[in-house]
């Protein structure tokens, strides 16, 4: 038995029992690492607060023989903004799921903490988040050990120079069109214009995300073909995916 403390944020909670609470939290130490919040559903308790999703936090946690158990928890930042506006709250509900959904317990990501981290700190400063949601994505799987291939054919080597290449998660990444049409259906077509801007974001920073500009045709061919690369490597559905889309269509609202 023991009490370790670690910096985290909540990805997400579940009630338990009559008044506890199981909270998931991405911890920089120790990556994903569920514990007990006693009582935190009683109105008085310490834990109301803190174990809210996307808290971010100093958490003391007491590991026995069972669930670890949190002892203690000091807010750094509680990301409220992130819970008060509809668009911020689903990609900020998207974005947790993809990293609970796609990584272990006790298995410690440096980059991964980071990224969720940052991009909840500039998601709700973005009037359009959605190239954020790109780099979230097309990051957290380079991360994982997914990087697509987008510098070369993924099946014959080569360096194409037509406008029009093709995608396919199952080869890994950028095809020419002649693998592609070798292939069959699978892949998905995407100009040389989406493929350059899926470099950029994945190298650009995040903090001055919202600089980068996409047609609505880009900005559709990068949301198919992420959405293909996650889908046949984290091979999960995503709950929160719907309530995504729905506020995507939508946007923020001006008030
Ligand atoms: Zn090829």
């Amino acid at each position: 038995m023991s009490l370790y403390k670690t910096e985290g944020i909540v990805l997400r909670n579940r009630d338990l029992g009559e008044a506890d609470r199981i909270v998931t939290v991405y911890t920089r130490e120790r990556g994903k690492v569920r514990a007990v919040a006693k009582g935190a559903r009683r109105p008085r308790s310490r834990f109301v607060g803190s174990t809210l999703v996307f808290t971010y936090a100093d958490f003391l946690i007491f590991k026995g023989k069972g669930l670890d158990n949190i002892s203690q928890v000091s807010i750094i930042e509680p990301f409220s903004r992130l819970r008060s506006d509809l668009v911020s709250m689903a990609y900020a509900s998207y974005m947790a799921e993809l990293v609970d959904i796609s990584t272990e317990e006790d298995e410690k990501n440096d980059s991964i903490f980071l990224l969720l981290l940052t991009a909840f700190q500039v998601l709700p400063e973005l009037p359009d988040p959605e190239m954020l949601r790109f780099a979230f994505e097309a990051r957290l799987m380079t991360y994982l050990g997914y990087k697509p291939v987008l510098d070369r054919c993924a099946t014959c080597g080569g360096n194409p120079e037509a406008a029009e290449l093709a995608f396919d998660a199952a080869t890994g990444g950028v095809l020419c069109l002649e693998c592609a049409g070798a292939q069959g259906d699978g892949a998905i077509k995407v100009s040389r214009g989406t493929v350059e801007l899926l470099k950029r974001i994945l190298n650009h920073d995040l903090r001055r995300i919202g600089q980068l500009k996409a047609s609505v045709e880009v900005r559709r061919q990068l949301d198919a073909i992420l959405k293909s690369h996650i889908d046949y490597h984290l091979d999960r559905s995503l709950k929160s995916r719907e309530f995504l889309e729905m506020v995507r269509h939508t946007g923020r609202a001006t008030s």
